[in-house]
């Protein structure tokens, strides 16, 4: 099906890095919430879709050489009309003029959340490996992350998210508790894309924001092979 497709192509071209547009279509055909995949090929198309979702919107750069985007200006957030799009789209696009650029995608910026981090490695002995964390200074500074290998049950996911040390913030510590049965269902279904689809060899969900209902994947990496 469709998530064939995507990893048949990358791997016809020799990639083994799949962009976010492509990981956030595979991710959104598990019915796994994300600020979508649209990518605009001009600056008049990256209008137009703006004006479509509605503001603000948040522009990236869509290259297969980019892996972090933020950290060469491939990240532009909070665009609030037209004139900013314009502005951000021109700027990504001069900061990218050596890189194969694909085109430029064009998100809603979703609203703030608790930041958390998922990632799936595949271990030489233990085989897939299921990593979940808080996001920010949590997994920077205090390295606050648990995993398990896969499959995991039920319980093994209630037991990794009640382990990691900025569980009281899930909570509701100094503000609203976030939706656990819908992060324990993204976790699981995270599990199950990386068990169906051998080619996934490395998955990178950062951040993924939680909210009291439910939740928003922002941004998705993957190695595939
Ligand atoms: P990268 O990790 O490749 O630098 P991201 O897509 O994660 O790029 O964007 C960097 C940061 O910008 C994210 O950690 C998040 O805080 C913010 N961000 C990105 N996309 C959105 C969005 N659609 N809505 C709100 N914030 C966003
Ligand atoms: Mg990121």
């Amino acid at each position: 099906e469709e998530c064939r497709a995507i990893f048949s192509q990358a791997i016809g071209e020799n990639r083994t890095y799949l962009m976010e547009h492509e990981c956030k279509e595979i991710l959104e055909s598990m019915g796994i919430a994300t600020t979508g995949f649209l990518v605009a090929g001009s600056e008049d198309e990256a209008v137009e879709m703006s004006n479509k979702l509605g503001y603000p919107v948040v522009l990236k750069i869509v290259s297969p050489d980019v892996v972090h985007k933020t950290d060469s200006g491939g990240v532009k957030l909070n665009l609030a009309d037209e004139d900013a799009v314009r502005a951000a789209y021109g700027e990504i696009v001069g900061a990218f003029k050596y890189q194969h650029i694909i085109g430029v995608a064009v998100q809603k910026m979703a609203d703030p959340g608790v930041e958390a981090i998922i990632g799936v490695t595949r271990d030489p002995n233990f085989g897939p490996v299921l990593m979940f964390g808080l996001g920010g200074i949590f997994v920077e500074v205090l390295k606050d992350v648990t995993f398990r290998v896969l499959p995991v049950t039920l319980q093994d996911i209630d037991e990794m998210i009640q382990e990691i040390k900025g569980y009281p913030l899930l909570k509701g510590y100094r503000g609203k508790a976030v939706d656990i049965d819908a992060l324990k269902n993204l976790l699981l279904k995270i599990s199950e894309l990386v068990l169906t689809f051998p080619e996934i060899r490395e998955l990178d969900l950062n951040p993924v924001f939680l909210y009291p209902r439910g939740n928003m994947t922002v941004d998705a990496r993957m190695f595939v092979s």
